[in-house]
């Protein structure tokens, strides 16, 4: 198929595919405890009908422990040459938050018009982005094929990424069922619309706990306060040391590079952000490097007598939670080993802290030389009519790690349908349904792409 031919017939599957994301975002598929399961179920069942109706011959359904079903599919290699590619997405989705603070019910699709997004508009309702439109995306692909694609296809479709993945610890206990020479995680998009974009980093992510106990109860501030020492103004001066002026991490042996990809614009950031207006930003060094490359440190909780109820008493007592972020190649505890470190080291007003190490959560990053990413370069040219960026992701995709270890001379590629600005696990969630038209494409032209370097020839030739 020319790329011609791949766009025409791309067009032509609009409507439908339209039609399919909007039925299975009708659908309130929330795998999280206290929501019920029959949508969970229903979503499940209708993506295995939309694969068998798109001709995958093998559909399955896989009941793993404690998780929602997972739709497993193949489509077995065209010839025994041609390489085969595992296709990844997730059916589940958050649930909606405050629904006061949506523009219209979160599980009725709602066109909207423009925002930003070129034309055609997009479709508003909770997980329509995330990740439904990419789930939709490879159901495009399959169809512009007739179901036979010039590659092998594994197409994996979990109910429970949102709370708890099976996937960061499942795969490599299946190896066979993910063998593969290349994968696409659809779970992420574009830097903002019309950018074509490949993420190939993910920050790695540790949690420490750090106390302080220097009372055996609250004493009178008046009385005692002056002598006794304060827990709380230990705490502060502790969390005080773990960045510099200008708000970098003063943590040392956390890895900080800069950034060789693109970036947000600071505009775009403080808008995505929410940034008030006249607020610095902290830190030095480009967005790239403060977001992706380099390490980040936030008090994500802390444990302290609250203003409307306070004492005029010295605090006993007091307890933050630090949540870590690293460089994608660092050692998760490595990384973490060096924050307890740094805190254990410690001693405001002679006072030690007590240091307790929490989760972690490898990051990752890609390879970027091979035959896949080349072909993946090609296919989103060829899509968006631009050159690719690359850019990585603050947060982390545990699922990435699993899966990358199941088959580990895999390509891993992560591209998609959603953007930036779609209000992800926000009120408002969106897609642009010229961004998921793209995405159909590059899909399409990337195993075009793929199958004829397998082959050692050019694709669109073929
Ligand atoms: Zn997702």
């Amino acid at each position: 198929m020319t790329p011609e031919e791949l766009a025409t017939t791309v067009d032509g599957l609009m409507d439908g595919l339209r039609a399919d994301l909007v039925r299975l975002a009708e659908i309130p598929s929330i795998a999280f405890p206290g929501f019920p399961d029959g949508p969970v179920q229903e979503a499940h069942d209708l993506v295995a009908e939309l694969l068998r109706d798109a001709g995958v011959p093998h559909v399955e359904r896989l009941d793993l422990p404690d998780t929602a079903p997972v739709v497993y599919g193949e489509i077995p290699p065209p010839d025994p040459g041609a390489p085969t590619v595992l296709l990844y997405g997730h059916y589940d989705v958050q649930p909606p938050g405050d629904e006061k603070l949506w523009r219209s019910p979160p599980f009725e699709p709602t066109p909207i018009e423009g925002d930003g997004g070129g034309d055609g508009g997009g479709l508003r309702a909770r997980g329509i982005a995330d990740d439904k439109s990419n789930v939709i995306a490879h159901i495009g692909m399959l169809r512009a094929y007739g179901g036979r694609p010039p590659v092998g296809v594994k197409i994996v479709v979990e109910g429970q990424e949102e709370y708890g993945s099976a996937f960061d610890g499942y795969p490599p206990t299946d190896p066979d069922r993910f063998a593969c020479d290349a994968m696409v995680i659809a779970d992420l998009g574009n830097l903002r619309p019309g950018t074509p974009t490949l993420t190939t980093g993910l920050r790695g992510a540790a949690e420490v706990v750090v106390e302080v106990r220097t009372l055996d109860e609250p004493r009178h501030s008046g009385e005692f306060g002056g002598a006794a020492p304060d827990a709380l103004l230990v705490l502060l001066k502790a969390l005080a040391t773990l960045h510099d002026v200008h708000g970098d991490v003063a943590v040392e042996g956390l890895r900080r590079e800069e950034w060789a990809g693109t970036s947000y614009t600071e505009e775009e950031f403080r808008s995505l952000a929410g940034v008030r207006e006249g607020m610095p930003l902290i830190g030095s060094g480009g967005l790239g490097e403060r977001l992706w490359s380099g390490p980040a440190i936030t008090v994500i909780g802390l444990d302290a007598p609250g203003v409307e109820h306070a004492a005029s008493a010295v605090v006993p007592y007091a307890r933050a939670k630090l949540n870590l972020r690293f460089h994608p190649r660092q050692d998760p505890v490595e990384a973490r080993g060096r924050l307890v470190d740094h805190l254990r080291s410690l001693r405001p007003f002679g006072v030690p802290l007590t240091v307790t190490p929490g989760d972690t959560g490898p990051g990752y990053e890609a390879e970027t030389g091979g035959p896949a990413y080349r072909a993946a370069l090609t296919a989103l040219k060829e899509a968006w009519g631009k050159e690719a960026a690359y850019v990585a992701t603050g947060g982390s995709i545990p699922l990435v790690n699993g899966l990358a270890q199941a088959a580990p001379g895999a390509e891993v590629l992560l591209f998609g349908a959603q953007d930036s600005m779609c209000n992800l696990h926000a009120p408002n969630e969106r897609v642009l349904l010229s961004e998921l038209r793209d995405t159909v494409v590059a899909m399409g032209a990337f195993v075009r792409e793929y199958a004829a370097a397998a082959r050692g020839g050019d694709g669109s030739r073929a």
